[in-house]
């Protein structure tokens, strides 16, 4: 069954919230362990602030829709999360916004997700989000399905326990970031199941 425009944007704006709501203590424990240990407020005040608007949201076309939640993150997450999690959503809607079928979809998140490492300065290996980014876009353009690409998400989620982080707070640990889950990464993983597990539906 395919939602309407406006009960897949509020499913999603729903689906988040309850993802980061539900795992917040949780993210910022992990950066309680190599970063400041407000991952999770910072993730959490995002989506209460996106929920906050649910309804104006609802009633847009589904990219502008997007792009809006992205400056939404950017004006309310405070902490490097914010910036990086609001151009991946602005990029995706704006690149959205100029396709002429869903198949192009993959080229559209991929060039969000350049956007993203560029505004981070970051690359894969990195101990970031991208580190999860990459491999679900991987997986989408592989057409792994809904359940493969939530599978894909938490394992590269997991991977960067043996990374050592190069870009933002945890960077500053230098090798002793290393043996720790990346907390960006891992809501990028709650996140991508979230929405995947609303898809499926
Ligand atoms: P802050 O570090 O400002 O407190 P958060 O705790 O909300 O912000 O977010 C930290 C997460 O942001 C990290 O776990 C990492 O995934 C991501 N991150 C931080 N800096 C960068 C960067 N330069 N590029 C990509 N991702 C980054
Ligand atoms: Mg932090
Ligand atoms: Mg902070």
């Amino acid at each position: 069954v395919v939602p309407s425009n406006a009960a897949l944007i509020g499913g999603l704006i729903d689906v988040c919230r309850e993802a980061i709501a539900a795992n917040a203590d949780h993210l910022s424990e992990l950066d309680r362990a190599i970063g400041d240990g407000d991952h999770g407020t910072n993730m959490r005040r995002g989506c209460e602030a996106v929920y906050a608007e649910r309804s104006r949201l609802a009633g847009l076309p589904l990219p502008k829709a997007v792009e809006e939640i992205g400056l939404t993150l950017v004006m309310s997450v405070g902490g490097a999360a914010g910036p990086l999690y609001g151009t991946l959503l602005i990029e995706i809607g704006r690149q959205m916004a100029g396709l002429s079928e869903q198949a192009e979809f993959p080229r559209a998140f991929e060039r969000a997700i350049g956007a993203v490492a560029r505004r981070g300065r970051a690359q894969a290996g990195d101990k970031t989000l991208l580190d999860v980014l990459y491999p679900v876009h991987a997986e989408v353009v592989r057409r792994a399905g809904l359940a493969g690409i939530a599978e894909e998400a938490e394992r590269a989620a997991s991977l960067t326990f043996g990374m050592k982080a190069m870009r933002g707070r945890a960077s500053f640990l230098g090798d002793r970031s290393i043996g720790h889950i990346d907390p960006g990464a891992k809501s990028c993983a709650l996140l991508t199941a979230a929405i995947c597990r609303f898809l499926e539906e």
